[in-house]
């Protein structure tokens, strides 16, 4: 059986690990090799590996640096298929979609290759008599990305392609459930010319996850996952004096005005609720129709859409989307359909015992609708990660948009209408992190900033982009003046500049 080991020091190892998780392959349930779970020992050595290239990394001017972030956006494209094709068969989803992963991730490295530019700090001629202040920014020393299963090759890159770029070593814990790409990508910035020990990937669950949170060395964790999980790396990692960014789970919803372009509403929502099988904190979960009319139009065209969705294996390029990533993962999202039959809301379509022929056992649900969904129940409350889209009725925009703004969750949501005032207003006053407007999916791009609010995200900074870069790298300030002969008063008084 294939394993999948750490990659340290620029070598694979299995380093001191002698516990192993299982991988599967979701489109066939069956177990297709198994990683090594690391130790706080690995975390030790591949922290040290990083301190030692950091240094000289650090140092090496960004032109350098960048160059390194450019042949490997060149690798990531010779290697796009080979790579797909492994996500997919670890995730689930569709190979199209592995692509899309992997295109977002390598637009981060796009935005990273730029960091001559993104570091450059200020400065200001004549402060004061004589005075000059200028500012940088440095690189932290070695930092860590802990990162969740459903983005194996987007959200990594996310963290180490700028953390990399602004001058770090870097550590990756990846998802132990699909670990391979994140081990590619590591040996593909190796071949692009990183130095040996810069990036780090350490396998494993809470044992290396605690390591890194606990790590005197590690300056900088970030981290994206589930809420709890996220809150809990935030609080033990800011304790141990790091600064921590930790993204968290999300219920994202779609408002639909009765004056909305109908047709696209329903390309969008299959799209983005049942994409990836619904396994993208950005996905479309909820959609709140405003007005009663709207809500009969769209639960009834939304049926016939769903029935012409195929669910197939993740490498059937008919398919729409493929298996959610474990049977454990599945039973959660059957357990939230019986919750929500149980709390009243109508099952208008039911995607459970869905099996697909040849492949009885894949980790396969089909797509499912409620309709009559409350605020109160418990299924809208949490986030399901699958592949379920729930209509909440809304009288009027004002009701609607209260729903978004009062969940726990804040990460993305849509407004769908022809009103550019109403979104407008929309846009600005609801409490979410971002917004589409007539967009189903508004993940903002690399060189823009992605974050949610409330319990999707812990911390202040966001991920990539101005904010990736203001993460990575802390400001240090100069305040000059160079001896004239002139030999000013002795002061006991805070200096001023005038
Ligand atoms: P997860 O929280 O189970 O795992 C994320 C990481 O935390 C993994 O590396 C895992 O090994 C580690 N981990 C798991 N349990 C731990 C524990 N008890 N202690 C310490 N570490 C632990 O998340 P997942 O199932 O891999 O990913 C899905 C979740 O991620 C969803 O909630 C989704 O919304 C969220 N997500 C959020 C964003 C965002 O940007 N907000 C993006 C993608 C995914």
């Amino acid at each position: 059986m294939r394993e999948i080991e750490h990659l340290i020091s620029g070598s694979l190892t299995k380093g001191d690990a002698s516990r192993k998780a299982d991988i599967y392959n979701p489109s066939t349930g069956a177990v297709q090799a198994q990683v090594w779970l690391g130790e706080a020992s690995d975390v030790d050595t591949a922290v040290a590996a990083a301190r030692a290239a950091q240094v000289e990394w650090g140092a090496t001017n960004p032109q350098r640096r960048a160059r390194v972030m450019f042949k490997f956006k060149e690798l990531l494209e010779a290697n796009m298929d080979e790579l797909a094709a492994l996500l997919s068969a670890e995730h689930g989803k569709v190979i199209a979609d592995s692509k899309g992963d992997i295109q977002r991730g390598l637009e981060v490295i796009e935005f990273a290759c730029g960091i001559p530019h993104l570091m450059k700090g200020e400065y200001s001629e004549g402060a004061g008599p004589g005075i000059d202040i200028y500012s940088m920014r440095q690189p932290l020393g070695v930092v860590a990305g802990i990162t969740p299963f459903n983005f194996p090759a987007m959200i990594p890159m996310w963290m180490f392609g700028v953390a990399i770029a602004c001058g770090n070593g870097f550590i990756l814990k990846p998802s132990e459930k699909d670990p391979s790409v994140p081990v590619r990508l590591a040996e593909l910035m190796l071949e692009a010319g990183a130095p040996e020990g810069l990036l780090n990937v350490v396998q494993g669950d809470k044992v290396v996850v605690d390591a890194i949170l606990t790590h005197p060395d590690i300056k900088a964790v970030s981290f994206v996952g589930s809420s709890d999980i996220a809150h809990y790396v935030y609080l033990t990692g800011t304790a141990n004096g790091k600064r921590v960014q930790a993204m968290g789970g999300a219920k994202n919803h779609g408002i639909i005005l009765p004056d909305a372009d109908m047709d696209q509403v329903i390309a969008d929502f299959s799209g983005a609720a049942y994409g990836s099988a619904g396994e993208r904190c950005m996905a479309l979960p909820v959609a709140v129709p405003v007005g009663q009319d709207t809500a009969d139009e769209f639960v009834a065209r939304m049926s016939d859409e769903i029935g012409k969705l195929k669910v197939g294996v993740s490498s059937d390029d008919t398919a729409h989307f493929g298996p959610v990533v474990s049977a454990a993962h599945r039973a959660k999202i059957e357990s939230y359909i019986e919750m929500g039959v149980n709390d009243g809301a109508d099952l208008v379509v039911d995607g459970r015992g869905l099996q697909l022929q040849g492949h009885e056992d894949g980790f396969f649900i089909g797509p499912s609708l409620f309709d009559h969904v409350k605020a109160d129940m418990q299924s809208y409350q949490e986030e399901i990660f699958g592949p379920v889209l729930q209509v909440v009725r809304a009288d009027t925009l004002e009701q609607a948009a209260r729903l978004p703004s009062e969940h726990q969750y804040g990460n993305g949501v849509a407004i769908f209408t022809r009103n550019g005032l109403a979104a407008r207003e929309f846009a600005s006053k609801v409490n979410v992190g971002m917004v589409g407007v007539n967009v189903p999916i508004p993940v903002p791009v690399a060189y823009h900033t992605f974050g949610g609010w409330k319990r999707s995200a812990f911390g202040d900074v966001n991920q990539h982009g101005p904010e990736g870069i203001r993460f990575y790298t802390k400001v240090k300030t100069v305040t000059q003046r160079w001896p004239s002969g002139d030999v000013t008063d002795q002061s006991f008084i805070i200096p001023t500049m005038d």
